[in-house]
């Protein structure tokens, strides 16, 4: 019999909206989600622009709409907020964690759905490894998700507009014991120049950011010059990306 290793428990994460491809027979659209699968939990964080999209791509990656506990919210721009009606029709059995800087209106459309919102101020925990960084302050604030494995910490941004830098530093001070394995999502880059893109890397690698998976709002050239400058640690992303990392003990 071949040997086997005690099986350590997996995560999953898989991006479900992006508006860049990764499979190709999934549709793409401007804007970000991703779920994150753990033995006792899943956690959808941000809902894409479309309801319908973000539905059709759920079922073809064989993610159950209905096995959703907790939705969290980066920000409430439409890319980002727009598939979350649509969601919350099929499955309302869950709790929406909102930054704290949500408009009555916005929260009130979750409230029609019979849903229950938790407004994020501070870091907070969603589920057994996984947090909030907390809403971060930005030209709009806006909150990312930590999750512990056994590589180190994952950070998962929407748009990161509070700075993708400033995310990753406040993640280090949140959890000062824990390195930063992975950093993934919209990083905000695509109005900035190529020189500018470069002392970003070059800060994010000061920080000990081992491997990165951008995508969303980074922008082609940015997204570029992180896969020149990452090498092997560079993981190509967009929706249908799904990674299993292991959980920390
Ligand atoms: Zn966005
Ligand atoms: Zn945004």
């Amino acid at each position: 019999m071949p040997e086997q290793k005690l099986d350590k428990k997996k995560i999953t994460l898989t991006v479900i909206f992006d508006n860049i491809a990764y499979l190709s027979d999934l549709t793409t659209d401007w804007g970000f989600s991703c779920v994150i699968q753990t033995d006792k939990d899943t956690v959808l964080f941000d809902t894409g622009s479309r309801g319908k999209i973000l539905l059709q791509n759920m079922v073809k990656l064989k993610i159950d709409p209905q096995s959703i506990h907790s939705v969290v919210i980066s920000h409430t721009h439409w890319d980002h907020l727009g598939g979350l009606d649509d969601f919350l029709a099929i499955n309302p059995h869950v709790e929406v964690y909102i930054p704290n800087s949500t408009s009555q209106e916005d929260e009130k459309k979750i409230a029609a759905r019979g849903v229950r919102s938790i407004r994020v101020e501070l870091s907070h925990r969603i589920a057994t490894g996984i947090f909030s960084t907390g809403e971060l302050a930005g030209e709009m604030p806006e909150q990312s998700i930590v999750i512990q494995t056994a590589r180190g910490l994952v950070v998962v941004t929407g748009c990161a507009h509070p700075g993708i830098v400033n995310i990753l530093s406040q993640v280090q001070s949140l959890f000062p014991r824990e390195k930063i394995n992975l950093a993934m999502g919209g990083f905000h880059l695509k109005s900035f120049s190529n020189e500018k893109v470069e002392q970003i890397i070059d800060l994010i690698q000061g920080l000990g950011i081992q491997q990165i998976a951008p995508s969303h709002c980074t922008g082609e050239a940015a997204i570029a010059i992180f896969s020149q400058r990452y090498q092997e640690n560079f993981i190509q992303s967009g929706v249908g990306r799904r990674m299993v990392l292991e959980a920390k003990d």
